[in-house]
């Protein structure tokens, strides 16, 4: 079957037509969000991307959308968008995005749709249990129980980057304190960065940035752990190690068979956060069979998204 599946990004949108049997993608088109313009511009600008990517395949009847946001599976609206300004909860975001596409479009949380792509065609293939961690600008996540995406109330299930790691901690875009997210995603790891420089810690990361506080990201920390940079290390060991304790929780909670860490800094980091992720959760985890658990990254990029946009697609078909 062919389906639309599109991915609302925060600086980009991708619309593609999806072959759900085989995982591949037939036809794809991108093009900036314009994030600044509101709800209704912004949904003008997917739905006329989703009609120019429809206009490639014959007899497509649904969409799926993929979301930067908390999504109400119910009202189909958008109650949480963090990148994304405007009055979104007041906003009728599916029934709008259906009747400017002319099919019906079902929006899900993003990373639940890469959630459902890695499970089908990716990392988690053959697994019946599985979590996913997306590492980013946030941290978000899904969950696969006994071969169904569990959804919980109104699709709320599977925020994994707001488990409470630090009681005591930063407070979080989400209103609360401490979660991981707050000490795991990227604007964690570059300001601990940040602040290492300050306090003129040796390190190479000041000369990465020419002493420009302003150019810290998580890509140059990534570059100075490469480079051996024992500052640049410890920010990843500290990440991932409350990565880990997250994962314990995880792992007491589902026993999965198998946790996907993607997302592009879980991606880019790689054994940079997976060594003490794994570390961690060999010390931490006596209540799981742990030797039936596997802790790898994602494998499809940033095609997950769209491919599993179009899965999610295809189980709304009454
Ligand atoms: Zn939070």
């Amino acid at each position: 079957m062919i389906t639309l599946g599109i991915d609302f990004g925060g600086t980009s949108l991708r619309a593609a037509l999806v072959d759900t049997i085989s995982g591949t993608i037939l036809h794809s088109a991108r093009q900036p969000t314009p994030a600044l313009d509101g709800p209704l511009a912004v949904t003008q600008a997917i739905a006329s991307l989703a009609r120019d990517v429809l206009a490639e395949g014959k007899d497509i009847q649904v969409g799926g959308i993929g979301c930067p946001a908390y999504v109400d599976l119910n009202s189909g609206r958008l109650l949480n968008v963090p990148n994304v300004p405007g009055d979104w909860p007041a906003f009728a975001f599916r029934d709008e995005l259906t009747r400017l596409v002319g099919h019906p479009i079902h929006p899900i949380n993003d990373v639940r749709a890469i959630t459902l792509g890695e499970w089908k065609f990716g990392a988690g293939r053959g697994a019946t249990t599985l979590a996913c961690y997306a590492i980013g600008t946030g941290i978000g996540g899904g969950v696969v129980i006994d071969g169904k995406l569990h959804l919980g109330i109104s699709g709320s299930a599977g925020e994994l980057g707001h488990q409470v790691v630090d009681p005591t901690g930063q407070f979080c875009n989400c209103g609360t304190q401490g979660c991981l997210e707050t000490v795991a995603a990227g604007p964690a790891i570059a300001a601990a960065a940040a602040q290492a420089v300050i306090r003129r810690k040796p390190t190479l990361i000041a000369s990465l940035i020419g002493g420009d506080l302003n150019k810290v990201t998580p890509a140059v920390v990534i570059q100075a752990a490469h480079q051996g940079d024992a500052i640049a290390r410890e920010i990843f060991e500290q990440a991932g190690q409350y990565l880990g304790f997250a994962l314990v929780n995880t792992m007491v909670t589902i026993s999965p068979q198998r946790i996907l860490i993607g997302g592009g800094i879980g991606t880019a980091a790689g054994d940079l956060l997976m060594d003490p992720v794994r570390r961690t959760i060999r010390e931490r985890s006596h209540m799981v069979p742990m030797d039936r658990i596997q802790v790898t990254t994602t494998q499809l990029g940033d095609n997950a998204g769209v491919i599993g946009a179009a899965l999610w697609a295809e189980t709304q078909i009454n």
